[in-house]
């Protein structure tokens, strides 16, 4: 089965393993594991950020910075199609008592006339969310200029800005944009282990240390204090090492498959991800599965394929058989 459905479904290869094997481990809720420690420390330097907390998943790591960044009763403003305001459950009305509004696209002037400044009786704006790459926009990556102006917007109204990078990794390989260039933009960063980098679990969100060390305590609240945890902390340095220049070669397969399907592929495909417009998702998903190609459809006339390093590129050319088959059918 050529399973395209996310870039999650890796699994942990030798080397990988063998880190996760010989990681040194200590309680990480007494802040004691030296390999959690390790791995914070890194990749809070990477992005410039004074710290970082490791999370057991990108959906907690989103939510605590949303958190920080927002009290009971405020606004988060973010896009129509975000992960964190529509596939995290509802987290951040279920437990941080966060009110979200949506914009539809991402322009800086439509969002600047959403913002609704504290006073009066309309629910205070405090906090905007933009999500780097974006899923289920086709993994599109969000440009530095755009960024900057989001910055300066949030700048402008004091506003908290949070990024959902789960795939700021690709970003960066598909816009060669530094991390840390990334990171000074954010006030809270969340970045994931387990997608396309190939981790079992982990995230991390960044921000000051005080923020942190106030995460640190919403992490316990959610049930997300664990213990010998360097041996997940293991796979996500193995990860850090070995696999982020390769996301090239995903970046390559999306291509080809975006190529391929031209006709159905909406937007301009960079990083990894493929959403198809099609006459019926679902239908066209069961019926590629019958064939030994997975993948989900997102929507009635929507499917995504993702490519990861369990996708090679004879998996590819097969894909590309199937569904131009079933496609003219
Ligand atoms: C997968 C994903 C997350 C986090 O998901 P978890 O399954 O909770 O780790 C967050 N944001 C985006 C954009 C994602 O694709």
């Amino acid at each position: 089965m050529i399973d395209l459905r996310s870039d999650t479904v890796t699994r942990p290869t030798p080397g990988m393993r063998e880190a996760m094997a010989n990681a040194e481990v200590g309680d990480d809720v007494y802040g004691e594991d030296p390999t959690v420690n390790a791995l914070e420390r890194e990749v809070a330097e990477a992005f410039g950020h004074e710290a970082a907390l490791w999370t057991p998943t990108g959906s907690m790591a989103n939510q605590i910075g949303l958190q920080l960044l927002v009290s009971p009763g405020q606004e988060l403003l973010c896009d129509v199609q975000a992960h964190v305001a529509r596939y995290e459950m509802g987290a951040a009305a279920a437990f941080g008592g966060i009110t979200t509004r949506t914009w539809p696209e991402l322009s800086v002037p439509d969002i600047e006339a959403l913002v609704s400044p504290p006073g009066g009786y309309s629910v205070p704006t405090v906090a905007l969310a933009v999500e780097n790459t974006h899923n289920m926009r086709g993994g599109t990556v969000l440009p530095l200029a755009q960024l900057r102006a989001m910055r300066d917007l949030a700048d402008r109204y004091e506003l908290g800005l949070h990024c959902d990078g789960a795939r700021i990794w690709h970003a960066h390989v598909a816009d060669g944009v530094g991390f840390a260039e990334y990171g000074r933009l954010f006030d809270t960063l969340s970045v994931c282990l387990s997608k396309g980098l190939g981790a079992p679990a982990g995230s991390l969100l960044l921000s000051t240390a005080d923020n942190i060390a106030r995460a640190r305590l919403i992490r316990k609240r959610l049930g997300g204090g664990m213990r010998q945890v360097g041996i997940l902390a293991a796979a996500g340095r193995y990860a850090l090492a070995h696999h982020v220049d390769r996301l090239a070669e995903d970046h390559a397969k999306a291509a080809r498959l975006a190529e391929a399907l031209a006709p159905y592929v909406p937007g301009e495909v960079r990083t990894n991800i493929v959403v198809l417009q099609v006459p019926n998702g679902p239908e066209l998903a069961a019926a590629a599965e019958k064939q030994g190609v997975r993948f989900g459809a997102i929507g009635p006339t929507a499917a995504r394929l993702v490519t990861h390093y369990d996708v090679t590129d004879d998996d590819i050319t097969r894909t590309i058989e199937v569904l131009t088959a079933l496609l003219s059918g």
